[in-house]
């Protein structure tokens, strides 16, 4: 493509095109990079600049791009069946991936799918409502969500996924949910160790589920690391101990893996590191590979026991008109097997001790406040203050790392890299290094 082709797209791009989480002053300062092109862990624009995909194309991209058997696996269903609903009827790849997707876990469960992780999020929150109205419960029907969390952008997942900064517009018509703190690893100034921080925030969120036990659904949390509210890292510990109080007083857990399941924290699931399985878990992101939007509820059979519809209906009336698409499924079976065969998930514990190694020098930079890691999930957080000096440190750091073919997004002053799981050692050498220089030279 040549340039007069990608002046012509960018200008069809601002008379036409709405930008999710992109500022207008953006789109109006530089003309924005026309990507035409994906390979391995490269993504290409229009004037055949080639970026590292720093970020997996917002957490989804695990295995890079043009992975040649996640091609044929679309075209191989594309040919086949390319839709069908999973209301009173079914198909194989629904059924394969269901089964697939059970077996990663130790217990009996259903699968509810969904396309994108919102939805998935909002399937969640309403099983649970219902299973407690089935249960003849109803009045179990709050939440408790953490702060700082995030959980999708759809209004339900917005309650119990409140960030300020974003969605402060929408707050007049969200459903009241009890707020726990959200421990900071000792990164914050106000613990003294991370463990003071664990067990003062727990201390709360035990007190919030035993005062309101008798009308709380569920605990909804993402386990270990809360990404969009910042990378916010847990130890393990946190979802152990939520999983017990929960189970203690007979409140729900869901966990919303949607950013970190698939491999990301180098466990298939992050709540592995816990050896806890919660009541409901929600993936999405990484679950096709990054190809197709494709997302699921995972719940335990016994909740799935309660939606029977003799003596009473009590069948959950929800679903999408893409529910369990069946080549997104199959992409989405692909990409497990591609997981097993290529050992992913071995590979991102790999990548994350390196990411961890290489990491660990870059928190001596002046202007550095911390440096932390999970798995594949790199972080090097500026220091901050009420003027923003540390977001626009880090939008520079970005800028500078964009003009030399790196991709990534800070959020606020956290700088983070979430590359694709199959990218070499070398490469992510490269990258951390690269993240370094441009923290020292802006
Ligand atoms: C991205 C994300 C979601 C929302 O998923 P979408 O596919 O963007 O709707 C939900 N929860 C977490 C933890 C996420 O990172």
């Amino acid at each position: 493509m040549d340039s007069i082709s990608t002046h012509s797209y960018q200008d069809l791009d601002r008379r036409t095109l709405w930008h999710p989480y992109t500022r207008r002053s953006a789109v109006e300062a530089a003309p924005l990079p026309v990507i035409v092109r994906g390979e391995g862990v490269y993504l290409f624009d229009s004037e055949g600049r080639r970026y590292l995909d720093a970020i997996s194309s917002w957490w989804a991209c695990n295995l890079g791009h043009q992975h040649p058997r996640l091609i044929e696996a679309i075209a191989r269903q594309a040919r086949e069946l390319q839709h069908s609903i999973l209301g009173n009827l079914t198909h194989p790849r629904a059924i394969e991936l269901a089964a697939m997707l059970v077996d990663l876990f130790p217990d009996d469960r259903r699968v509810m799918f969904a396309s994108d992780g919102s939805c998935t999020v909002e399937a969640a929150l309403k099983i649970a409502l219902q299973y407690w109205w089935n249960r003849g419960q109803p009045a179990k029907h709050k939440f408790v969500a953490l702060d700082f969390a995030y959980h999708g952008d759809t209004l339900g997942a917005v309650s119990v996924g409140y960030l300020p900064h974003f969605h402060q517009a929408f707050k007049p018509v969200l459903f009241p949910v009890y707020q726990a703190p959200s421990p900071c690893c000792g990164t914050c100034a106000f613990h003294e160790s991370p463990d003071q921080c664990l067990n003062e925030c727990f201390d709360t969120m035990r007190a919030i589920v035993r005062e309101h036990a008798h009308e709380l659904a569920a605990v909804i949390v993402e386990p270990l690391c809360q990404c969009s509210g910042g990378m916010r890292m847990h130890p393990a510990e946190h979802i152990r101990r939520l999983a017990k109080l929960c189970a203690d007083y007979d409140v729900l857990l869901i966990a919303d893996e949607i950013a970190v399941g698939y491999g990301r924290t180098g466990k298939m699931f992050a709540c592995e590191h816990a050896d806890v399985w919660p009541d409901i878990v929600c993936l999405g992101k990484g679950m096709s590979g990054g190809y197709l939007p494709i997302s699921a509820a995972v719940v335990k059979a016994s909740i799935h026991a309660t939606f029977g519809d003799t003596p009473e209906d009590h069948t959950l009336y929800h679903g999408h008109t893409f529910t369990g698409n069946p080549i997104a499924a199959a992409l989405a079976i692909e990409t497990l097997r591609v997981y097993e065969d290529e050992h992913i998930v071995s590979r991102a514990a790999a990548l994350g001790a390196t990411l961890a190694a290489e990491l660990a020098p870059l928190a001596a930079i002046s202007g550095v406040r911390n440096v932390r890691s999970l798995g594949a999930i790199g972080v090097v957080e500026l220091e901050d203050d009420a003027e923003g000096t540390g977001s626009r440190h880090a939008a520079r750091v970005r800028d500078r790392l964009r003009a030399k073919g790196i991709l990534l997004r800070p959020l606020g002053s956290v700088i983070y890299v979430m590359p694709p799981l199959v990218t070499p050692e070398p490469v992510l050498r490269e990258l951390v290094g690269a993240v370094g220089a441009a923290i020292r030279a802006v």
